[in-house]
């Protein structure tokens, strides 16, 4: 079942013609529209089912720098200072707070890992400290747990991710974007060997410019047009509990699972690591590059062919621009929890907190994830096709970098200086023979 969001409602005309059209109302795509009408752009958002309706909202809600891989932590950092802004700017609530964010373990191959990351992000100015196993005890108040360390980010936070989007997207209105939701993107026109339109379920809009924020969608759009993005799915549980004894005031990592407070009161649980891997002619398609991948999680992923084997984002499908799309055959992805996850994370609980042992649930669901096989986010432009740009694959971590890949895509899209190096979120690597290396971090 889908996780509560606040809706927006919809703009009641589709434009004629927009200087750029994004395409995906999660937060990649709306933090993106914020930003490029803030730059004076004309922008309308495409959205096939709701604002946030898939990953954006079913997230955990964490805006962390901590463990990012340095590749990606001068984003992390920009983000952390534009949330520190956004309900003023706004003038919503988002979620926002600094609460600082705890991981405790039982291994010392996690606080070695721990103390290399420490050491590294140090030196791009971010304030991170190993815990002692007394630390870790303290920072994890009631925790029956023998934790022999630990890791806490002070200037780390939390957001509510059924506030956040909506509220940005309010914003992006306020500065002249418009929201088409239900209205799916079926494909692109092109003139001149480069982007000249959007055709949509309900029209086509003239641009030069094209955003595809399509989370795991955006690999089979791109296929559409004869380009290559290998993305692969991996399915995760999590659930809302009805408010509940406080234990933290923003979020803790155990190696089991991880617990984040919700303004509500309540906890938003997740599975630490684990998850399904659905068997998909998309995941075959692109086994080799995500080999690496496979060999360091399959010990903790379950694998089956699923529902997304025929029709959903990782089935390979042909469709013409003038009929029904699979997009707007699927409006939401929608996975189902898995129960036994939900089980062992309710018993863990319990056992690592006594206080917690009466939780009770009150949505459970399920989320899929779009990886890139070095779990870095493609925010580029596809030179193969001008006017195209993308900006997907998050890994399983862009809601709390979506503020400022949002501003990025949007300085990419508009030829402004970027807010940072954008070299490692550039498509070609994914494509082009780089030896991506061993998948980044979390
Ligand atoms: C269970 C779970 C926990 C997570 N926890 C965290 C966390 O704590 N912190 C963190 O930073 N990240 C977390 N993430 C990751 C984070 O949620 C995602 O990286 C982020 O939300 C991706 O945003 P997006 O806009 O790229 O994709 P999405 O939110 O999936 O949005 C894409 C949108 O595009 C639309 N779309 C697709 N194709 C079309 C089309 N052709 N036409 C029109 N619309 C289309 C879809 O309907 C969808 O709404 C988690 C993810 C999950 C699933």
């Amino acid at each position: 079942m889908s996780p509560p969001v606040t809706r927006v409602h919809s703009d009641a005309a589709l434009p004629k013609s927009a200087d750029v059209v994004v395409i995906g109302g999660g937060i990649a795509g709306i933090a993106a529209a914020y930003h490029l009408a803030a730059k004076g752009h004309s922008v309308a958002v495409v959205e096939k089912g709701y604002i946030a309706g898939e990953q954006s909202s079913r997230n955990w809600g964490w805006c962390r720098q901590q463990n990012r891989d340095p590749r990606e932590l001068p984003l992390a950092q920009r983000a952390l200072d534009l949330w520190g802004g956004l309900n003023e700017e706004l003038g919503a609530e988002t979620g926002f707070r600094r609460t600082g964010l705890v991981y405790v373990t039982t291994s010392h191959g996690d606080l070695d890992r721990w103390a290399g990351w420490v050491d590294k992000a140090r030196e791009m100015q971010m304030r991170s400290h190993v815990l002692s196993a007394a630390e870790a005890s303290a920072m994890a108040p009631g925790s029956t747990g023998h934790w022999i360390g630990g890791v806490h980010s002070p200037t780390d936070g939390r957001a509510e991710p059924a506030l956040a989007v909506p509220a940005l997207a309010e914003g992006a209105r306020r500065r002249g974007a418009t929201l088409h939701q239900d209205c799916a993107a079926r494909g692109l026109e092109t003139s001149a060997g480069r982007v000249s339109g959007v055709v949509t379920e309900k029209g086509t809009i003239r641009t030069s410019a094209v955003l595809v924020a399509g989370g795991v969608w955006t690999s089979m759009f791109c296929r559409h047009h004869g380009i290559d993005l290998p993305l692969a799915g991996v399915r995760s549980t999590s659930f809302f509990t009805a408010p509940a004894p406080k234990i933290t005031d923003g979020g803790i990592s155990t190696p089991d699972v991880t617990l984040r407070r919700r303004l509500d009161g309540g906890y938003t649980v997740g599975i630490s690591g684990r998850g399904m891997l659905e068997l998909t002619p998309q995941g075959l398609m692109y086994a080799r590059p995500f080999w690496r991948t496979f060999r360091k999680r399959y010990k903790l992923v379950t694998i089956r062919v699923g529902r997304s084997f025929f029709d959903g984002p990782e089935a390979t499908l042909n469709w013409r621009n003038d009929t029904v799309s699979p997009f707007e055959r699927m409006r939401t992805y929608d996975p189902p929890a898995q129960e036994k996850l939900v089980d062992f994370a309710l018993k863990r609980i319990g056992e690592l907190y006594p206080e917690l042992a009466d939780l009770k649930i009150v949505h459970r669901y399920g989320g899929l994830i779009d990886f890139t096989p070095d779990w870095i986010p493609v925010i580029s432009a596809i030179d193969k096709l001008p006017g195209l740009y993308v900006s997907a694959g998050f890994s399983g971590h862009g809601f709390g970098i979506g503020p400022a890949a949002g501003r990025l895509a949007a300085d990419i899209v508009a030829g402004d200086p970027p807010i940072v190096d954008p070299h490692p979120y550039r498509y070609g690597r994914l494509v082009d023979g780089t030896d991506l290396g061993e998948p980044g971090l979390m």
